[in-house]
């Protein structure tokens, strides 16, 4: 057997979707960790464990705005008989000097404030008279850390016991206790969390960046006015806002007229800011398709991209390689709208999560019941129809007709709807498996 026929085998067999996705998913990595700021990490995935330096809280202090007292001074205090303390200071959040409490002293405590020497217990305002001393009667002076007139009383009504009312230091997390492990994903509350324990940056696998751009000497920016035979760039809007949803940074380069040249000099300028690029159409058969033209022709220093025709619908003619010094991998969708979308969801989407090193990189799927019969899908392809899924009935019903162009079809739509391989009609009330979209 000579090179030529091995390579039209190749060519000419038709991959399966799963072969494909594998293909794709087998060349790619999570990428080299980079040390962000909290907020620049969210949605990333922590590649260093991460371990509580100091205690939380901090410090013994209230969680209530009240008196800190001794336990043992009110003990037996009641409505009618309240124990009477003498009011020494003020402690608010963020005091730094405390005053010692002796017997029968009392001081007037804020939420989060430090509980003072020789209190073992807070009494919360609503507990006492609020104090009859020289400052404000029964109103808490809140945030304010100036000390009140020494000489002051507190009736307080009711007992406390020892520790009432009072956080204890190390009661959250103690030090040198785990906070996160590696392979966390950063979503609010572990940052919050980071932020707590006084971490400012940390370690994670960077968001790639997504270059988006698509081809067609027809294609038009929106917002232009439309001459004979253009239609408007909608596929690099879509693809870079699906970009952006699956967790990329993503740049979109306006449309590329179907010029190989062009596309081949804008492809090179834009592989310094890529961690994966993106392209839509010219991957068919046809004159003018300029993407397989100049990326199935590259020379092996400039990288490597296949082209193959896979068993689905809408999507058959995909390509994939990698390109560039740095191996960069590309993917080349279709040019119908519905046919890159569906690619992107389907290979794109999990290119990107799994270069984030995400632990779950597709989408969830899920069974519902297809409320409209599904006739002539094609045999051997496995299809992805539009659908519109209630959770609530977990029920899914076709949007718009299988047309790869049917572009409001699929702004109406939540999931796909899976017609496998071999199965060529759904009968109304039959159990079918959905892309739940999100
Ligand atoms: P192609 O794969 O380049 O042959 O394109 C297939 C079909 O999709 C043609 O009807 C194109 O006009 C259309 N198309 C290609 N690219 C875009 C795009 N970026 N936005 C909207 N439609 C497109
Ligand atoms: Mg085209």
């Amino acid at each position: 057997m000579n090179g030529t026929t091995d390579q039209t085998r190749h060519q000419d067999r038709v991959w399966s979707v799963a072969e494909h996705l594998d293909d794709v998913l087998s060349k790619i990595g999570p990428l080299d960790p980079i040390e962000l700021q909290l907020l620049d990490a969210q949605g990333c995935v922590l590649v260093e464990d991460i371990t509580v330096p100091v205690a939380l809280p901090p410090f013994d202090n209230s969680s209530m705005d009240g008196y800190a007292v001794r336990a043992a001074d009110v003990a037996d205090a009641t409505e009618s008989a309240p124990a009477v303390l003498t009011v020494i200071g003020d402690v608010a959040a963020g005091s730094g000097e405390l005053p010692g409490i002796g017997p029968g002293q009392a001081v007037r405590i804020m939420t989060g404030a430090p509980v003072p020497p020789g209190a073992d217990a807070v009494v919360p305002v609503e507990w006492t008279d609020g104090g009859t001393g020289q400052g404000p009667a029964d109103t808490m002076r809140a945030h304010s850390a100036a000390p009140q007139d020494a000489g002051g009383e507190v009736r307080v009504h009711r007992p406390a016991a020892a520790g009432a009312h009072i956080r204890a230091r190390g009661s959250d997390v103690t030090e040198g206790e785990p906070a996160l492990r590696a392979g966390t994903v950063l979503g609010p509350s572990q940052i919050g969390l980071l932020a707590a324990i006084g971490r400012g940056t940390v370690r994670v696998h960077p968001r790639p960046r997504v270059v988006v751009l698509s081809t067609g000497s027809e294609l038009v920016q929106p917002g232009e006015v439309l001459g004979p035979g253009q239609i408007h760039d909608s596929n690099s809007f879509q693809l870079t806002a699906a970009a952006r949803d699956a967790g990329a940074i993503a740049y979109r380069v306006g449309a590329v007229a179907d010029d190989a040249e062009t596309l081949r000099s804008t492809l090179e300028d834009q592989l310094i800011r890529a961690d994966i690029l993106v392209t839509s159409g010219g991957v068919s058969v046809g004159a003018y398709d300029v993407v397989k033209e100049t990326l199935a022709a590259l020379s092996a220093e400039e990288g490597t991209v296949e082209f193959r025709r896979l068993a689905m619908q809408p999507g058959k003619p995909q390509g994939f390689g990698l390109i560039g010094p740095d191996r960069i991998p590309l993917l080349a969708l279709p040019g119908n709208p519905v046919s890159s979308y569906v690619s992107f969801e389907l290979f794109v989407r999990p290119a990107i999560r799994a270069l984030m090193g995400l632990p779950e990189v597709h989408r969830p799927t899920t069974p519902a019941k297809c409320t409209e019969a599904v006739a002539s899908s094609p045999k051997g392809k496995r299809q992805f129809l539009r659908g519109s899924y209630d959770a609530e009935a977990c029920t899914v019903t076709p949007v718009g007709g299988a047309g790869s162009h049917l572009i409001k079809a699929m702004a109406h739509a939540n999931a796909l709807i899976i017609v496998p391989e071999d199965t060529t009609e759904v009968p109304a009330g039959a159990e079918v498996d959905i892309v739940l979209l999100g």
